[in-house]
């Protein structure tokens, strides 16, 4: 709510699938590759070339549905959608009009003041993304690369249930946390296997829906966050002026923070759709369809759930491990048999933290669960602080040894024999009999130099609740 407004936003999403051949011809996706090296004749668009529709894409866009309780149609068609771009040579992109391969479903978002909301999904179909084409390679010429072109898309369409850019963050945030569970899109926005339109307008609360702009390919939550509402203002400031907001599609420049406008919309007609003569309608079996659902893995809501549940965790934390699978597994692994709130603080700050230091993927970092968990149970049984395991951790990615031979190397060991700190404490008293009158005298703050000057004078070995301990004992006099 903008004073008496109502924003209104419904998001199309486009999730390149993660398979590695196209949606229509056997050539290859990685990201990365050189231009034009992954492009077969069908991307291409040379005559009579007939596309091929790839399984494995038609599993994984199954899977999604069913992971969004949405309906799924066993009978689907495929259509042209045909328009002009110079990246996209079979002038028409293929695409699913009148009957997508899934219909109506679900997402539950998580609002900030703890409640939820169930937004609509409206359909997902499958369609083909186009080229690209690159203005920035030569003064005066575009270069065209059809890498991209061809490669197989769901768009997800949500209704227009959401009403607040956080509430769409929270949309995009989950709906990505799903399709890396099941595994159907790596989610990746920066490389744009996740790609978003936010179609947004404003009304009166109450009011029909007004006129709405699309506002096209953001490639991270926060850039749909500022579009969404520069954009609900600038409309805002359209009609509260007298003027009327007209249906286009416009462009978000990250830069100025602005959208402006792109071109005025088009109308249905103006792609004149028809069903695709190379491809035969696309007829599944209810037994296909119940085995994919069979074999889901768990999704993000119930896995959360369940840390909630077993594990005491809060639901802020709970919802950063199941953002995906790997990192889901990987706490699960680390917090068997340990303190899950240990675990789950590990896994979810320092974890990250290492593996953005050392450019590592979790799937592929050099600190497995089991040796995060060794080094969680050095400083379980007290023979490490907590500071001083940070800096363990850092040394386990480099070397790739195990906590226990680290600290042992290094000589970390927490010093927590009370002979030794006493004498610790002892020494800074009598070294400083000014502090400790000033502390005598009311002022607590010093306990906090105190402690510092200890831990400190330790290299961060002495055991931070004992030295606290004795610290005020002593100093009490
Ligand atoms: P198009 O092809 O025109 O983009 P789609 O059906 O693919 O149409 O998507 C329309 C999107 O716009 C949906 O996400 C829908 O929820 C959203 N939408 C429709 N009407 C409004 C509105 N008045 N305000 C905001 N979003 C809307
Ligand atoms: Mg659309």
């Amino acid at each position: 709510m903008a004073g008496d407004w109502e924003i209104v936003i419904g998001l199309e999403v486009h999730a390149q699938i993660t398979v590695k051949a196209k949606l229509f011809s056997g050539a290859a996706t990685a990201f990365g590759a050189q231009p034009n090296a992954q492009v077969s004749l069908v991307d291409a668009g040379m005559p009579g070339m007939l596309p091929v529709l790839n399984g494995a894409v038609v599993r994984h866009a199954v899977r999604t549905g069913l992971a969004l309780g949405a309906v799924i149609n066993l009978h689907s068609v495929f259509a042209r959608k045909n328009y002009f771009y110079p990246d996209m040579p079979q002038g028409y992109q293929i695409s699913q009009y009148e009957l997508p391969i899934v219909g109506e479903g679900e997402l539950t978002i998580e609002l900030a003041d703890g409640g939820t909301r169930t937004v609509g999904i409206e359909r997902l179909h499958l369609e083909q993304d186009a080229g690209k084409s690159l203005h920035d390679q030569h003064p005066n010429k575009s270069y065209i690369d059809l890498n991209r072109s061809g490669v197989a898309l769901m768009e997800i369409v949500s209704k227009p249930d959401m009403r607040s850019a956080a509430e769409a963050a929270a949309y995009v945030t989950k709906l990505r946390a799903i399709l890396r569970t099941i595994g159907s899109c790596d989610g990746n926005m920066q490389e744009g296997s996740l790609r978003c339109d936010a179609n947004v307008s404003v009304r009166r609360p109450g009011a029909s829906l007004g006129l709405r702009c699309e506002i096209k390919n953001l490639n991270s939550i926060r850039f749909m966050r500022d579009a969404i509402e520069y954009e609900a203002a600038r409309q805002i400031a359209v009609i509260e002026a007298g003027g009327k907001v007209a249906q286009e599609t416009r462009l978000y420049d990250p830069d100025s923070g602005e959208t402006r406008s792109m071109r005025s919309k088009e109308d249905e007609q103006d792609y004149r759709y028809f069903s695709d003569p190379d491809l035969l309608p696309l007829n599944l079996d209810q037994s296909y369809v119940d085995e994919l659902r069979d074999t889901l893995p768990e999704l993000p809501d119930a896995r959360k759930q369940r840390f909630m549940a077993d594990h005491g965790l809060s639901s802020y934390d709970s919802s950063l491990l199941v953002a995906d699978r790997e990192t889901a597994d990987y706490f699960e692994a680390v917090a068997d048999g340990r303190d899950a709130k240990l675990a789950a603080n590990w896994v979810i700050s320092e974890m990250p933290a290492q593996l953005n230091r050392t450019g590592n993927a979790l799937a592929c970092s050099p600190v497995a669960a089991d040796a995060l968990g060794g080094l969680i149970d050095l400083i379980a049984d007290g023979t490490i602080s907590n500071s001083i395991a940070k800096d363990v951790l850092s040394d386990m990615f480099d070397s790739g040894k195990p906590a226990a031979a680290i600290v042992k190397e290094r000589g970390l060991e927490q010093v927590s024999d009370s002979g030794a700190l006493e004498a610790a404490v002892a020494k800074v008293m009598t070294d400083n009999p000014e502090r400790v009158a000033d502390y005598r005298a009311g002022n607590n703050k010093l306990l906090g130099w105190f402690m510092g000057q200890i831990m400190q004078a330790s290299q961060g070995k002495a055991n931070p609740q004992l030295v606290n301990q004795l610290l005020r004992e002593k100093l009490a006099g």
